[in-house]
């Protein structure tokens, strides 16, 4: 089956980088969210994307009107009836997901694949909100999207090997590299990344570096492009933390135990870049 149309659920950081790739691979596209004024700010977001890559001459002004134009606005899940593959990018909350999976699986006809960019939540639990487990499927893309290579493709207990096979080839129409991995909380990036950000920020809590410092030793020592507490930031603090929450609760081991300094950025709404403060201001 070709995908002609994806609808995509969400439009904060995740939702209209998603809908950018797929409008920039020739898609056409029903970006959803809650509000107006998260859809406008979406298409806003994509807009300055695609300006800066016209500016850096890898799209001419024309082709950034076309792939701007691809994407519909919507404020309602009964939209996603017109699509033939549908990617969740919703606020990372299990009882969230699983009542806009329920509502997908009503709308959208057999056989069009549901899949969630779920950060940590089990795929399978999302599938058994759903009439259709053989085509729910975790299509984990990595953040800026438009940048990022990596799409992790996960497959929860009943996801069929035809879900699984379209699922990498959109992934690569898009643009994207796909990896496989199991469905087991965090799958394999966040299971081995927020452990590294949960400690860095025991770093700072404890006192042992400021985050600067942490980022620093973490960029020059390490060779990573970028320190934790800024990637953290990046993310938005309250999807780390709702990804640490998932795995200390889904792998039961204490080192998973989210850093009290990080609950206590998220309770004073210093989420990241998205609020303009967190471990850094902005
Ligand atoms: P975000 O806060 O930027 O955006 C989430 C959007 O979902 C918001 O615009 C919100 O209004 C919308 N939303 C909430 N309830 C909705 C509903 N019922 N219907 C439609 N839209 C709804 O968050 P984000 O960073 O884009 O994360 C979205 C998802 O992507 C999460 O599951 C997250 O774990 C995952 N993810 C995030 C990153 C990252 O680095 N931030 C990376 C990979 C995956």
């Amino acid at each position: 089956m070709e995908v002609k149309t994806i609808g995509v659920v969400g439009a904060g950081q995740m939702g209209n980088g998603i809908a950018q790739v797929a409008a920039a691979a020739g898609l056409d596209v029903i970006m959803n969210d809650i509000k107006d004024e998260f859809v406008q700010r979406g298409l806003k977001t994509v807009e300055s994307s695609l300006s800066r890559l016209v500016k850096k001459d890898k799209l001419t002004p024309e082709q950034a009107g076309q792939i701007l134009a691809r994407i519909k606005p919507s404020l309602s899940l009964e939209d996603m009836a017109a699509a033939d593959f549908v990617v969740e990018a919703a606020t990372e909350n299990v009882q969230l997901k699983l009542d806009i999976f329920r509502k997908l699986d009503a709308v959208c006809p057999a056989g069009v694949i549901l899949a969630s960019n779920t950060s940590s939540i089990s795929i399978t639990k999302i599938a058994g909100a759903t009439k259709r487990p053989e085509s729910i499927i975790g299509m984990h893309f990595m953040n800026p999207v438009p940048l990022m290579q990596l799409v992790e493709v996960i497959r929860g207990l009943a996801t069929s090997d035809a879900c699984h096979a379209l699922t990498v080839e959109l992934s690569k129409k898009m643009g994207k590299t796909p990896v496989p991995a199991n469905d087991y909380p965090g799958f394999i990036a966040n299971r081995v990344l927020l452990p590294m950000i949960n400690e860095a920020i025991y770093c700072v809590m404890e006192g042992v570096g400021q985050p600067g410092d942490v980022d620093q030793v973490m960029k020059l020592g390490m060779n990573h492009p970028m320190g934790p507490l800024a990637l953290a930031d990046l993310i938005g603090l309250d999807t780390c933390l709702a990804i640490l929450n998932v795995l200390h609760e889904g792998l039961g081991d204490s080192k998973y135990r989210p850093c009290p300094l990080l609950k206590k950025y998220v309770d004073q709404g210093w989420l990241g870049r998205k609020t303009g403060r967190g471990f850094y201001q902005y």
